[in-house]
């Protein structure tokens, strides 16, 4: 289904304009990460766009700081070694994003990545609320509280596991996210000052649409995006089914036009490139768009929207 998505990573633009001054090098005299305007442009050197969040540009030098900007580093040196280099002690890293996925420090830079750094927070009273901390969260996955379901389903939308219920209490939130290692996503700060509670983004959208623009921004998600992979419903990843397998659920124009569909095995919910293709489409690419505008700068989902069957837009057949 994700044949239909360009990867917008092949079309990331660097730009040139902000890279910063050459840094000297690493501070064990390893230069593991340069400016471009140093002599780097060789094979053994890669070039990566990274962009570090909050405190952390206390250690960038002004040009640097909250915004992107590209680097060359040495090939296959770690994220750990290149964050370093560029001036920023490991410890004060909680999280790492590599093209929208959570990685390790030993994780080897490659040519083109783009990479999000994320500090520690101490204090939960900070801006923004967002708190990541004892070890990084190896897969992306969110707990949404009970007040933001329509955020929930958006992000299912865009394939981002997310457990949600409306009945939700503030403790059964906090158990579920430290079993599970899930981000609490809330407008609730009291529930982000729950003891227990070690992952977790405060959302200050109101509307839900705005709420998915703001999470995809904060934590940098636009390269993690998988539409349509998801159950709407029930939050399960969905799997092709055989046309012949459901052909008595459906109605006699579904039948006739398409040929393509995914089922839940959860919730038994069928989802085929329906009516609802479009304006999903669209909601997704508006998200994408307004998520990386607010973060790094430059690249675009793009869409292949014409190609009817091909990509999974859903459509239940019990709605
Ligand atoms: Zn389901």
């Amino acid at each position: 289904m994700e044949k239909a998505y360009e990867d917008p990573a092949r079309r990331l633009p660097i730009r040139g304009s902000q890279a910063a001054v050459p840094r000297q090098g690493s501070p064990r005299g390893r230069p593991a990460c340069q400016g471009q305007d140093s002599p780097a442009s060789c094979l053994s050197m890669a070039r990566s766009l990274f962009r570090f969040y909050e405190e952390l540009n206390d250690f960038l030098p002004p040009e640097r700081r909250k915004t992107a900007f590209s680097c060359d580093c040495a090939l296959h040196a770690t994220v750990k070694n290149a964050i370093e280099s560029l001036g920023v002690p490991h410890t004060e890293v909680e999280l790492i994003l590599v093209n929208g996925v959570s990685v390790g420090f030993s994780h080897p830079v490659r040519d083109g990545d783009r990479i999000s750094v994320y500090p520690k927070f101490e204090a939960l009273d900070v801006s923004p609320l967002l708190r990541i901390r004892e070890r990084p969260l190896r897969e992306l996955r969110f707990l949404a509280d009970a007040h933001l379901g329509a955020l929930a389903k958006f992000l299912r939308l865009l394939g981002f596991d997310t457990l949600y219920r409306n009945d939700f209490r503030d403790q059964e939130v906090a158990r579920l996210s430290v079993q599970e290692r899930r981000i609490v996503l809330t407008r609730d700060r009291g529930l982000l000052m729950h003891r227990i509670i070690t992952h977790g983004c405060y959302v200050r959208a109101e509307r839900p649409l705005d709420q998915l623009s703001e999470v995809i921004a904060r934590l940098d998600l636009s390269r993690a995006i998988r539409p349509f992979t998801r159950c709407l419903r029930c939050n399960r990843a969905i799997e092709r089914i055989d046309k012949s397998c459901i052909a008595g659920r459906l109605a006699p124009d579904t039948l006739r036009y398409y040929d393509e569909f995914w089922t839940c095995h959860a919730c038994d919910r069928v989802y085929w490139a329906g009516s609802h293709f479009r304006r999903l489409a669209k909601i997704i690419e508006a998200a994408a768009a307004s998520g990386q505008s607010a973060g790094h700068q430059g690249a675009r989902l793009s869409m292949g929207t014409g190609s009817s069957g091909s990509a999974g837009s859903k459509r239940s057949t019990r709605e």
